[in-house]
């Protein structure tokens, strides 16, 4: 094995252009290649049939890559069988043994290990206490609620102190409230613990909250890698834009290019402004706005870019914010969403008014695949 040129890269787990074809038309994954650094809490996240579970199972040793090479720590993973790899996967089922009690099913593993006595009833002592139930050892996996089964699972996950935890869309078990508050005991307690986690998820919330980075996938390709803030703020593709969060798409043809901006001729609403793309005359574009930055007022805006103007259809009162959808001459309907922090507006807008939206250049982003 020639691991030379695995321990002179940069990150802990290295997915190195993998391949995963079954055969029989599309591949599963097509030439992925994530570096993931240590203690990051790393999310796959895209929707049914991208490829996320297979790359997931790549990487827990349950398939073989077609080509291309997984690296932990600096250790070709080729050819290890699971039960050999220092990983460990936790499944949504998260499949306690019933008839154990909490105590035992986060000793299962270590005592088949045969690992000393002593030593197992440490280890899920700390266990216990890391996930806040050091009280619930005797009790039965039914006698807790889903949240704190959930809790156990990755105890018993991180008993055996994996170099790299994977999880399986780990809350999908969870009702939403609930899903919620665990999402963040588990980043607390991972983050904590300070193991290397791949997630997967099709739930752009949960990988948002819970991850310090989101590979997007599409069709067994990685789309877009990047903190969940640059992925929301400056999407690649249209395809990111409109996965992560709402967003405005508007169809447009660059019409003018200047040295320092484009101009952008859209049927939907006033020419737009647009800073930092370059690009041919002639070429189409989307242009992508987030509910949020978009302004919305009775009066017309200054200047002549980056406003339309339409009547308000509906709106949505969601306690800290209003959405309104404001349709625009071209029919074409923007989601607006305004912040009810400082509600001290002189016009209340409402069903049936006309309005004006508008933006500036910097908060909408121009995107060309
Ligand atoms: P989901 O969220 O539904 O699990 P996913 O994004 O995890 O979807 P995968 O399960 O990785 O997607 O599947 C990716 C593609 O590979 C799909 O088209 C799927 O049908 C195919 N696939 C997965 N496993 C196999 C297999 N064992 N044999 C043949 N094709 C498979």
């Amino acid at each position: 094995n020639d691991n030379g040129g695995a321990k002179a890269a940069s990150g802990y787990l290295q997915i190195q252009d993998v391949v995963k074809d079954f055969g029989g038309g599309a591949v599963a994954v097509n030439h992925v290649s994530i570096d993931i650094a240590q203690g990051e809490i790393f999310a796959l996240l895209g929707s049914s049939g991208c490829g996320k579970t297979t790359l997931l199972r790549m990487l827990a040793g349950f398939e073989t890559p077609t080509s291309g090479r997984i690296v932990l720590n600096g250790q070709d993973l080729a050819g290890m069988p699971p039960y050999e790899r220092p990983i460990n996967m936790m499944f949504q089922s998260y499949a306690l043994f019933p008839h154990l009690t909490v105590w035992d099913n986060i000793a299962f593993g270590l005592r088949r290990d045969g690992m000393p006595r002593d030593e197992v009833a440490q280890r899920v002592d700390a266990m216990l206490k890391l996930v806040q139930l050091g009280k619930y050892g005797k009790r039965k996996p039914h006698q807790l609620s889903g949240g704190q089964q959930q809790r156990v699972a990755l105890a018993r996950s991180l008993a055996k102190r994996p170099k790299l935890l994977l999880l399986d869309e780990p809350l999908g078990a969870l009702d939403k409230k609930l899903r919620e508050e665990t999402q963040i005991e588990l980043v607390n307690i991972i983050e904590e613990v300070g193991v290397t986690c791949v997630m997967v998820t099709h739930d752009q919330e949960e990988a948002m909250t819970m991850a310090s980075r989101i590979a997007i996938m599409s069709e067994g390709k990685v789309l877009q890698v990047g903190a969940p803030a640059d992925v929301y703020e400056t999407p690649a593709t249209r395809f990111v834009a409109d996965f992560i969060g709402n967003v405005n798409l508007m169809e447009g043809t660059l019409s003018e290019d200047h040295p320092d901006h484009v101009v952008i001729s859209c049927k939907d609403c006033s020419h737009l402004v647009g800073h930092g793309i370059t690009g041919t005359e002639g070429m189409t574009v989307s242009v992508a706005v987030r509910p949020e930055k978009i302004g919305l007022g009775p009066d017309e805006p200054p200047g002549p870019h980056n406003r339309a103007r339409g009547t308000i259809k509906d709106l949505s009162y969601f306690g800290s914010f209003t959405v309104y959808h404001l349709q625009l001459d071209s029919g074409a309907v923007l989601k607006i969403s305004q912040s009810n922090v400082e509600r001290h507006r002189d016009v209340e807008l409402t069903w049936g008014d006309t309005a004006w939206a508008s933006w500036s250049p910097s908060s909408q982003v121009v995107l060309t695949q």
